[in-house]
């Protein structure tokens, strides 16, 4: 990797993790559609399984597809290591029972992606996995008062689905780091392009690939990366040192983790204890569609962040919008994290508030002849929908109000279309609703 640090953003996105000529000089990535591997002689099967040997036995804990996918976007990221797993959801719950395995508590706040607002609520509490939330996550200062002596991690997401509210990375790495624990990182709504949560200190990183990474609405898929230099050695998880018989040295004396990939131990643990035995594995055409999906990143973000703007100025203009909120709208407080955050843009997520009944705001939607009516983001095509009844529905009344998901809000994807037709869409939906 050493090599790819010198290339730039957009050189990586192309190329890193994939040589060519260890692939027939393929140009193109090819899909490895294999469930095994030849292990050869039985002395290269012992080498392999005892990790002296790097190499692939099964395609639930590697592949080599999905392997071009993991060290791509560890480069994107500046990542120690990655791990790809089937969805979004895999991502978060292998990271969060990695971290708190054996017990504890994780620190978050109410401005979650829906599925993972629900998770914390009906089954991670089932895990012996307690769940606080901060209710002003806007105060870093917040997630220091409420630390307890078993809080194993701070969660949050970057830009905040669906309200895009920007968190402060820097300030809550520097909070997590003087307890002794991690912070992780949704990064799906602003992707690498848009920020890099490592450098301001994030020590995992988290991704839904099946929205912008990928880009397309064509697959669902997760990533976790980490950073490589938190301390699993602290005294507060314990798990990371617990030797195994699977890692055993050449005298056969079982060892740990940071023992055996002391450069990743977050991520090797991930694959070879929850991909391995809970197996959500991602498949290599999936891990594909990814990768031909993550070569125009870059200018799909900027088509996104640019068609965002033209349309956050036609909404702040309209009367029967009461609010919009994204860190470029006015009068956002995301305006000053924002910009030191994300000065490529702010991506192409956001909800506004429209100013009429439930039967008003559904014939609204209902109106829109190109926005398309579903629960996806980061797509090529601009999408909408009512939050409070579907992405968030299952909120109650107050967990909705902590969440700032009111009942007359509605979020917005921005795709790559031009943009005077999104507006011109919009504009002929309100006459037809509010005339
Ligand atoms: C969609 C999403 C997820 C879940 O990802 P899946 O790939 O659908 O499992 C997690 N976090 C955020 C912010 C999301 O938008």
């Amino acid at each position: 990797m050493a090599q790819e640090q010198l290339y730039g953003f957009d050189t990586l996105k192309v190329r890193a993790g994939y040589k060519p000529e260890e692939h027939n000089r393929a140009v193109s990535v090819p899909i490895y559609q294999t469930a095994s591997y030849e292990l050869g002689d039985t002395d290269r099967m012992s080498r392999l399984f005892t990790f002296a040997e790097p190499g692939f036995l099964y395609t639930r804990i590697g592949n080599p597809t999905v392997a071009v996918l993991e060290e791509r976007l560890a480069a994107l990221d500046g990542a120690a290591a990655a791990v790809a797993v089937a969805s979004g959801m895999a991502a978060i719950s292998y990271t969060l029972l990695n971290v708190t395995e054996g017990g504890g508590r994780i620190l978050t706040t109410p401005q979650l992606y829906g599925g993972t607002f629900d998770s914390f609520k009906k089954i991670y509490p089932k895990f012996g996995i307690g769940i606080d939330q901060v209710e002003k996550p806007d105060d870093p200062e917040e997630f220091r008062r409420a630390i307890k002596p078993d809080t194993k991690a701070i969660y949050v997401e970057s830009i905040s689905n669906p309200n895009a509210i920007v968190a402060d990375i820097e300030k809550l790495a520097q909070i997590a780091h003087e307890n002794d624990i991690p912070l992780i990182v949704d990064n799906t709504v602003a992707t690498p392009y848009l920020l890099n949560p490592i450098q301001y200190g994030a020590d995992i990183v988290v991704y839904s690939a099946t929205k912008a990474l990928s880009g397309h609405g064509n697959v669902i898929a997760g990533v976790i990366l980490e950073s490589g230099r938190f301390k699993w050695d602290n005294g507060k998880f314990p798990h990371f040192l617990e030797p195994y018989h699977t890692l055993r040295d050449a005298t056969g004396s079982p060892r740990n983790f940071l023992q055996v990939f002391p450069d990743a131990p977050f991520t090797f643990r991930v694959r070879l204890n929850y991909l391995n035995y809970f197996g959500a594995a991602l498949s290599p055409f999936d891990a594909y569609l990814v990768l031909l999906g993550l070569e125009t990143l870059s200018e799909r973000m900027q088509k996104q962040v640019a068609n965002t703007d033209k349309i956050l100025r036609y909404l702040e203009e309209k009367s029967v919008v009461s609010w919009v909120r994204h860190p470029r709208a006015k009068n956002s407080p995301s305006r000053a994290l924002a910009e030191k955050y994300l000065p490529r843009g702010a991506g192409g997520l956001f909800t506004f508030g429209v100013k009429g009944t439930d039967e008003q705001i559904s014939a609204f939607i209902d109106s829109l002849n190109l926005f398309s009516y579903q629960a996806n983001l980061g797509d090529a095509r601009s999408l909408i929908i009512n939050s409070p009844k579907t992405t968030h529905g299952e909120l109650t009344a107050e967990e909705q109000r902590l969440a700032g998901i009111t009942p007359e809000t509605v979020r917005v994807s921005i795709g790559l279309e031009t943009p005077e037709d999104l507006i011109a869409d919009l504009e002929q939906a309100f006459n037809k609703v509010f005339a």
